[in-house]
């Protein structure tokens, strides 16, 4: 069915099976001093077991400390790491896929707590937002820094990789030297486009003198920075052109200096919206470029291929969600691909608590081999589980492939939970791959689904179940405000879940937490003047950071009035009266009042069948992220 994903491709001498790679996404999985650790060996090798062709591995330290970049991050600086490489090298070929390393380092944008009291290093004194001042690389010291990507090189071929990536965007250091932002030099290594290149050039021709013209050598190059003043895509055009003449094997273009939500993009972002990077480089180049950016549908990767934008696919976050994706996609099962849906939670993990990546809808990721396996139960179970939204799913779908009879009721005609009123608002409409891949495995495992039934207790126990897991999710609170009754006063969830629409209406929404926010989206882009009012002195609390400003923005641009410090006092026939922070009591305008005050669990059937000793899963236990519910759910089936 896909022409095109699954022929295999040439980067340089080193064949590929298909037209997929894995492109480096740091895990925050390899030792603390920096070694290879099962858990990373784990990770990359399920991802080779999964089909693709080629994996990079993320974001490999050159020079430490300075250009260390991660709370866990792999090392290549030393003879060393050489043994534990070759393992890891072995492992993604054991699963059938080419092993690329990643050549990274960070320079000005170096992390302070990673680099033991030192002052990051640059190519000019260019002041970071933090006021750090970087020390100016000399010309011997930009000599020792070429020499430094030469032996991390000679080490990935000693550890058995096929190929080394040099990370040359994402406003790291080989881009810090191409962008005349960032690189004011007045000698040999600034300046002009020939001299800003020159570090990386000497890096790409070092390299092949080094390790024989049949070692392939990619750059993760920047295409166009994202900041007034930066590369253009002419540049990166230009730059493209000339790495080729120089001996590069392939280019991966992406983003430069500048804004992080441009290539961490939270949810709303549309598949495949950064290719055109790819397409612009191909226009200067002969040599293979990949294309990289939300490309989450078999068929969306397949375009890109047919339509020449690009020869290669990357896909990243997609393989974290499922590492199968390639081995699904070439044998027809595209409908149990469980989809990454943006909501960046492995960003979060990486990038904001620097722990262990992990994934939403992957319960697995991150864990050990061990915790990941699924054992076959002894003895079938008869398993009842009461909810069909994130958290009951994952359950019903773990609990089918353990052996057990698995019997499924959901009290909404379909599956979903809280992602039916979830996927409602605007750029939310991915929360739908959710439900959509489990009512496809559910079907698949043999599942009794039952839609549109409520249980009782009584009849619960009349099901004879052997275990039970109670995953009847949230209800949304109610605040006891004066007038709440009023006709006029909605609650957001069920707003949304009944896809309500309304013009030209004054709307006050109570509560600016996600719910409230995407509620205010959602109705002030069908054309009502939108007021969100927070207690808090914060909206979006607990929201994942680029998302949230992605959001805000939104509104803004939507003319939605935030106020916070604001309590309200009473809902009347036509306004809402809030006491503002300032202790002035205010009367805005309302013909529709949305309530968004948050949610609480509901579990009454939990209390009530507390003799069967069911598993309380995800926000039937405690409201929290589509996360939780689903590593609940895993975690209570694979424990039956
Ligand atoms: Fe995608 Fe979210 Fe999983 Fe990250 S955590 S891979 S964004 S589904």
């Amino acid at each position: 069915m896909f022409q095109n994903l699954f022929k295999p491709g040439l980067i340089g001498a080193v064949a590929l099976k298909n037209r997929l790679m894995m492109p480096p996404i740091s895990t925050n999985l390899a030792g603390k001093d920096g070694t290879v650790s099962e858990d990373l060996i784990f990770h990359y090798a399920e991802r080779a077991r999964g089909g693709v062709g080629m994996i990079t591995v993320e974001n490999v330290c050159i020079s430490y400390p300075l250009a260390r970049h991660g709370m866990a991050q792999p090392r290549i600086d030393d003879d060393r790491f050489i043994a534990g490489l070759r393992r890891l090298s072995d492992a993604i070929h054991a699963g059938g896929a080419k092993a690329a390393v990643e050549l990274a380092h960070p320079g000005i944008n170096a992390d302070l707590r990673f680099i033991g009291g030192e002052t990051p290093i640059g190519p000019s004194a260019v002041t970071r937002k933090d006021g750090v001042v970087p020390r100016v690389l000399s010309g011997e010291e930009i000599e020792e820094t070429i020499g430094t990507y030469i032996e991390a090189a000679r080490r990935s071929q000693e550890a058995g990789f096929d190929v080394v990536e040099v990370h040359a965007c994402h406003g790291l250091l080989i881009n810090q030297f191409l962008s005349p932002l960032t690189n004011k030099r007045q000698d040999e290594y600034g300046g002009s486009r020939e001299n800003r290149i020159r570090i990386l050039v000497e890096i790409v021709k070092g390299i092949k003198r080094r390790l024989g013209d049949d070692f392939a050598v990619t750059v993760r190059l920047v295409a166009e920075d994202m900041l007034e003043g930066g590369l253009t895509l002419e540049d990166g055009r230009w730059f493209a052109r000339h790495l080729e003449e120089v001996g590069v094997d392939a280019m991966h273009p992406d983003f430069g200096l500048g804004d992080k939500e441009k290539r961490l993009e939270p949810m709303p972002y549309p598949q495949a919206w950064r290719v055109y990077l790819a397409e612009e480089i191909k226009k200067a180049v002969s040599i293979p470029v990949v294309a990289v950016g939300v490309i989450r549908e078999p068929q969306i990767a397949e375009e890109i291929l047919t339509a020449g934008k690009a020869d290669f696919v990357a896909l990243g976050r997609t393989l974290i969600a499922d590492p199968d994706w390639p081995n699904k996609a070439q044998t027809g099962a595209e409908r149990s691909i469980r989809h990454c849906i943006g909501c960046n939670e492995c960003v979060v993990a990486r990038h904001v608590e620097d722990v262990p990546l992990r994934c939403s809808v992957n319960a697995t990721v991150g864990h050990t081999p061990e915790e990941s396996h699924l054992e076959q139960a002894a003895v079938a179970k008869r398993v009842l589980i009461i909810g069909g939204g994130p958290g009951g799913m994952e359950a019903a779908r773990v609990a089918a492939l353990c052996g057990h009879r698995v019997i499924l009721f959901e009290g909404q005609s379909r599956l979903g939970g809280t992602l039916i009123a979830g996927s409602v608002p605007p750029g939310k409409e991915k929360l739908n791959w959710i439900p959509d891949y489990y009512a496809h495995e559910l079907a698949r495992l043999g599942v009794e689904v039952h839609l549109g039934e409520t249980l009782d207790a009584e009849q619960a126990r009349a099901l004879n179940p052997d275990h039970v897991i109670i995953a009847t999710g949230s209800r949304p609170a109610i605040p006891r405000i004066p007038g709440m009754d009023e006709p006029h006063v909605w609650v957001a969830q069920e707003l949304l879940a009944n896809q309500m629409r309304f013009t030209g209406q004054a709307v006050v929404i109570i509560g600016g937490g996600s719910v409230g926010l995407e509620t205010a989206d959602y109705l002030a882009t069908q054309g009502n003047s939108v007021t969100v009012l927070e207690m808090l002195e914060k909206v979006g609390q607990g929201s994942e950071p680029l998302y949230l400003s992605y959001l805000l923005r939104q509104l803004k641009e939507h003319a939605v009035e935030i106020v916070t410090g604001a309590e309200v006092q009473a809902i009347q026939t036509d306004a809402v009266l809030a006491q503002e922070k300032s202790g002035e009591m205010r009367t805005i305008r309302a013909d529709l009042v949305v309530l968004a005050a948050g949610v609480k669990p509901a579990n009454d059937l939990a209390h009530n069948l507390s003799d069967l000793h069911p598993s309380i899963i995800g926000d039937a236990d405690q409201p929290r992220k589509i996360i939780n519910a689903i590593a609940e759910g895993f975690l209570a089936a694979r424990i039956i």
